[in-house]
């Protein structure tokens, strides 16, 4: 997932952003010359708030500086009228719970297509170690059943999955609300959900 972040979202993003600067690669950027990005943090997952690793973007996080919790979000959205806004994450994330994926499928009949075709696309690995001729031994699936995405329980919680979130609870892992709704978090550049990266404490007076 980190490979996924740096890859499509940081790598795209430094490039737009160095032709918005007038200063693509690779051209030096001169030093004070930046852009000022605001990344949506709130404060219930302030640790996942980071510098950006470059000085010409520097990250501001508006939730954090305004204290605004997940809770105060959600409020807001919903006295706005958008109660059903969803977590920020790429189409087709592993971590989707069965909610999203219906979600996707219900109302966006193309971006299903796509994350159907692209599951079944990543199921020998991913297309670069392919090259490379580093295979999978096993193969990769979106949806945590195992089982290719248009095929899979999506729409009620199977008696396998039952078991195994029954398992994984007692080891302290995945529990059934996560299986439908997904990990908590939700993904930016600067705050993969599946990474570890390091927190950034020092700016916001808080720590983890
Ligand atoms: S949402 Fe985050 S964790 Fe999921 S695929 Fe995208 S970058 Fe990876």
């Amino acid at each position: 997932m980190q490979r996924s972040t740096g890859e499509y979202k940081i790598k795209p993003i430094k490039r737009q952003i160095r032709e918005l600067l007038g200063h693509p690669y690779p051209q030096r950027v001169p030093k004070g010359v930046f852009v000022e990005q605001w990344v949506g943090i709130s404060t219930d997952e302030f640790h996942r708030a980071k510098y950006s690793d470059v000085k010409y973007m520097r990250n501001r996080h508006p939730l954090i500086d305004m204290g605004w919790s997940r809770s105060d979000c959600i409020r807001y959205l919903t006295g706005l009228g958008l109660a059903e806004t969803p977590k920020s994450s790429c189409l087709g994330c592993p971590f989707h719970g069965n909610a999203q994926w219906r979600s996707i499928r219900d109302h966006s009949p193309a971006e299903w297509t796509d994350v159907v075709e692209f599951d079944a696309a990543i199921r020998a690995g991913n297309a670069r170690a392919n090259a490379t001729g580093n295979r999978l031994l096993g193969q990769a699936f979106l949806h945590r059943s195992r089982v290719p995405l248009d095929q899979a329980p999506i729409d009620h919680v199977t008696a396998a999955e039952w078991a195994a979130q029954q398992a994984a609870a007692d080891a302290g892992g995945a529990d059934l609300e996560e299986l439908e709704e997904g990990v908590e978090n939700g993904c930016s550049p600067w705050a993969c959900r599946g990474s570890e990266a390091e927190p950034v404490q020092d700016n916001f007076g808080l720590t983890a």
